[in-house]
Formats: C-alpha cells, sequence, structure tokens
C-alpha cells in the first residue's frame, strides 16, 4: 500500500519489477534503474543491467529534466485519457534514458529542454508527463 497525502491508501500499482517505479510516481518522484557495477542508467526496468548484464541494479531519483528527442501531434481522438491534440514525445533524460511521454503546457520543438510534472488520473498513480523549461507551474 502506498501513503498518499492526507492519510489514504491506495493500492500496490505495477507488477514486482515496475512497482517501485509507480510508488515513487505516487510521491511525483521520477526514478530510473541504475547499475550498480558499470553506472549504466536504463529504463523501462529490467531484472539486469543492459550494459553489462549484472544483476546489480538499483532505482535512483532523476533530476527529471531532459530534452526533447522526438515528438508527434495526435490529432485523432484514440485515448480516453487525452484530449486531442496533444504531444507524444521521446524524452531524453539529463541521466540518459529515454521514456515515451506526453508534453505538456507547449508548444515544443525537438531539442528543447523539459522538465517532469505530473497528470493525474483516477485509481492510478499520477504519469510523469513534461513541460518546456520555462512554463509556469
Ligand atoms: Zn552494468
Amino acid at each position: 500500500m502506498t501513503e498518499r497525502p492526507g492519510g489514504q491508501s491506495a493500492p500496490a500499482y505495477g507488477d514486482p519489477l515496475t512497482a517501485p517505479f509507480w510508488e515513487a510516481a505516487a510521491r511525483r518522484e521520477l526514478i530510473v534503474q541504475r547499475c550498480q557495477t558499470c553506472g549504466h542508467y536504463q529504463f523501462y526496468p529490467r531484472p539486469y543491467c543492459l550494459a553489462c548484464q549484472s544483476d546489480t541494479v538499483a532505482w535512483v531519483t532523476t533530476s527529471g529534466r531532459g530534452a526533447v528527442h522526438s515528438m508527434t501531434t495526435v490529432h485523432m481522438d484514440i485515448a480516453p485519457e487525452f484530449t486531442p491534440p496533444y504531444l507524444v514525445a521521446i524524452v531524453e533524460l539529463d541521466e540518459g534514458p529515454r521514456l515515451i511521454t506526453n508534453i505538456v503546457d507547449g508548444p515544443c520543438r525537438i531539442g528543447d529542454r523539459v522538465r517532469v510534472a505530473w497528470k493525474d488520473r483516477d485509481g492510478m498513480p499520477p504519469l510523469p508527463v513534461f513541460r518546456p523549461e520555462g512554463a509556469d507551474g
């Protein structure tokens, strides 16, 4: 169970490999795995290091900052949580891993600096999204 502000408990979310990510998301903390043997960062989570195959991977907190590697605007209504048009992007974190996410509070261009924000969802941990650095909020 994850303790929420105000003392409410949330049910566990994710599987044993991904649950730490969602528990951190509930605290609005963006974490990725880092190999304790060679220092390689990786996301999404895996039981071993992609660089050296060590199983000494541990979760570490990121800066929550990065740059837009690629992005597109979705104009079709395909996901109930998102109202088109919206931006889907690949953000490269300063630590190295890339993740597929949304850009909010745009406009935004490839290469722009972004920082993590959190999209609240009913009954689920908040979703990490990104906003351009310098955007309010
Ligand atoms: Zn490694």
